[in-house]
């Protein structure tokens, strides 16, 4: 869990951290707060134009495990990567934060000598898929649900954390999008990319490699964390759940799962984390049509025996994204 918290340090932070020859993940859990706003924020203004820090970002962050039969994990700052490799060339979801683009293609260099034809995007923050013009450089297309690519050239308001989210350069956006479920023949794998509707955002995918048995959630799925639902741009625990459903009909209790954050994960530990949810979003619910407002739940402590699932969603951020998607669906 120590780990998780570096994944996704801010980059002034990550700069700093690396001047002052420090190893990021020394100072993972001090910097909660900031580390939410990367995450919500990964496109804005400040990260974005801060291509120069990149020269200052630590060498060789990120890790890459093996799951066997050519498929891999890249572990390190933003959400993990999936990787599948073959004689058709190389599949990758997810390509964490813009800074990460070069190492991204030098670590996937070698586990393949064959080129990377496609990158699909779970869905549209900065820390999945801010890579994503480097991706292109290769000559991989990127691909996404059209919400995804409808997202990137938009500003909205954040209001959970009170930030203004920018658009991102065209550059950036997926090339190649879907507005309900595609299919991908590939490395001798039937790749399904499966649209999960208003989960952590409105344009989340999760991708099932049927013969490998390896399902990627992308951050449908925090393993053994409090979630965040980004609510602001369609995202609703209630989604989330169902994202979860949708995974575990599909999967057995041999299926390697990558979470968008955290540890490698089996059936048991999503249907755990899936447990946790309902669990907070049946407390919660009781409490709101008791009348209760937003203040007087937290204030409560609802879910406070959960609190070794805090992340930087700590437990009255996950009580407001409870209460926010219950309300919104009054
Ligand atoms: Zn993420
Ligand atoms: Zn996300």
């Amino acid at each position: 869990m120590k780990q998780y918290f570096a994944y996704i340090l801010p980059l002034a932070m990550l700069a700093a951290c690396s001047q002052a020859g420090l190893d990021a993940d020394d100072h993972g859990h001090s910097h909660r707060q900031a580390e939410l706003a990367d995450h919500s924020h990964s496109h804005d203004n400040k990260i974005i134009s801060s291509a120069h820090a990149q020269d200052d970002a630590p060498k060789g962050v990120i890790g890459t495990e093996s799951l066997g039969g050519g498929f891999y994990m890249l572990t390190g700052p933003g959400g993990n990567i999936g990787v599948s490799t073959g004689d058709d060339g190389v599949f990758v979801i997810d390509d964490k934060f813009a800074r990460n683009g070069d190492e991204i293609i030098k670590v996937i260099k070698t586990l393949s000598n064959e080129p990377i034809r496609y990158v699909v995007n779970t869905h549209y923050h900065g820390d999945h898929s801010g890579g994503n013009s480097k991706m292109k450089t290769t000559g991989a297309t990127i691909v996404a649900h059209e919400n995804v690519r409808a997202r990137m050239g938009i500003d909205f308001e954040n209001k959970l954390f009170g930030r203004t989210v920018k658009a991102v350069p065209e550059g950036q956006w997926p090339t190649l999008t879907f507005s309900e479920n595609t299919t991908f023949y590939m490395n001798g794998q039937t790749v399904h990319v499966i649209y999960t509707p208003n989960a952590h955002t409105d344009g989340d995918s999760i991708v099932y490699f049927k013969e490998a048995n390896i399902l990627h959630m992308g951050d449908n799925f925090f393993n053994g964390l409090f979630p965040y639902v980004d609510v602001d741009s369609g995202g609703s625990l209630q989604g989330m759940i169902a994202s979860h459903q949708t995974a575990l009909d599909l999967i057995d209790d041999e299926t390697q799962i990558i979470p968008g954050h955290g540890p490698m994960a089996t059936k048991t530990d999503l249907k755990m984390t899936q447990n946790m949810l309902i669990d907070v979003q049946s407390r919660v619910k009781k409490r709101l049509e008791a009348g209760e407002s937003l203040e007087q739940i937290t204030a409560g402590k609802p879910i406070s025996d959960y609190a070794q699932f805090s992340s930087f969603i700590d437990e009255d951020t996950m009580v407001k994204i409870a209460y926010i998607s219950l309300a919104k669906a009054k």
